[in-house]
């Protein structure tokens, strides 16, 4: 579908939204779907990227192609540093590189295991059963805890995504088991091996900015950006990974992260230039746009 040598050098035009889910991860609706929406908020490239997952791509593209729009490959990787949780966008890497794979081989395995672990513990205090969180995810999806929450909403026990991560899905609570998830540095560098360009998603979010020194160990591995326009970036932060971006000349995206109808945002509340679209195509190794 999208091979390195297939690439034409096109001038992509935007907007262009680079962070949209599907139900091939969290999001609600399938590929096609994502693409009608970013289609009718008037974008015309945008990224597909589930978490921890390149099954997407096929139907994202034809979908994309069909209506006219530029598809950038991608996928928002977890990883973890000490108990926070840090995920990285990969752009246009290649799909088939085997360690790449075997990182989120063993990602998405995890999470099968630890929603089971979840789903068992919240079990003995709420009307709850496996079988109410698979009813909730579209096979092969990559599994999280928004389908932990859907099994709660469909249930009763909560009204939304958002209810359900303040209390029973919270880090915090005793029901909470952690996934495996790669250092920073390893996932950057993952994405880089493969030919991909790591950006930082909501890199300034409550939690702040991840620590000078691995910031900097996370550039030495590869890493070429930060998303700074997303809703849940905040100042003083957000002010502080400006000035590191404009003094090492680094990418920096603005993205949606349209997640259906499991997140408030919508397809196209930040975008990224047509120049910064560009340096990450030019950047890249590993795969194309596809182009319609
Ligand atoms: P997990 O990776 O399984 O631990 O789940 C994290 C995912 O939950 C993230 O990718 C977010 O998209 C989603 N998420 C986190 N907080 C919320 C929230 N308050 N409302 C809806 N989705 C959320
Ligand atoms: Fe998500
Ligand atoms: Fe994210
Ligand atoms: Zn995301």
């Amino acid at each position: 579908m999208v091979h390195a040598g297939d690439r034409a050098a096109r001038a992509v035009v935007g907007p262009s939204d680079l962070h949209l889910h599907s139900d091939h991860s969290d999001g609600t609706e399938p590929p096609a779907q994502v693409m009608v929406a970013a289609h009718t908020a008037g974008l015309r490239t945008v990224a597909l990227t589930d978490h921890d997952t390149t099954s997407g791509w096929a139907e994202a593209a034809e979908a994309a192609g069909s209506l006219g729009m530029t598809l950038v490959p991608g996928m928002e990787l977890s990883a973890r540093y000490e108990h926070r949780s840090v995920h990285v966008l990969g752009y246009l890497f290649d799909p088939e590189d085997a360690g790449l794979r075997a990182l989120t081989d063993r990602i998405r395995t995890s999470r099968i295991t630890r929603a089971r672990t979840m789903a068992d513990r919240i079990g003995r205090d709420y009307d709850l059963t496996w079988d109410d969180i698979v009813a909730q995810t579209a096979e092969g999806a990559t599994v999280g805890r928004p389908h932990l929450a859907d099994a709660l909403i469909a249930r009763g026990h909560v009204r939304d995504r958002g209810e359900a991560f303040a209390d029973i899905l919270h880090p915090g609570s005793d029901y909470y088991v952690s996934l495996y998830a790669p250092d920073p540095v390893t996932a950057v560098a993952a994405i880089a091996d493969a030919g991909g360009v790591p950006i930082i998603a909501h890199p300034a979010g409550r939690a702040g900015l991840l620590p000078r020194k691995l910031v900097e160990a996370m550039l030495e591995a590869g890493l070429a950006g930060f998303e700074l326009e997303h809703r849940e970036n905040e100042e003083p932060a957000l002010s502080r990974l400006r000035s590191l971006v404009s003094a090492r000349d680094l990418i920096a995206t603005g993205s949606s992260d349209y997640h259906g109808r499991g997140k408030p945002n919508v397809p196209g509340e930040n975008t990224t230039t047509d120049a910064m679209v560009a340096r990450i195509i030019a950047r890249a190794s590993g795969s194309a746009p596809v182009h319609p």
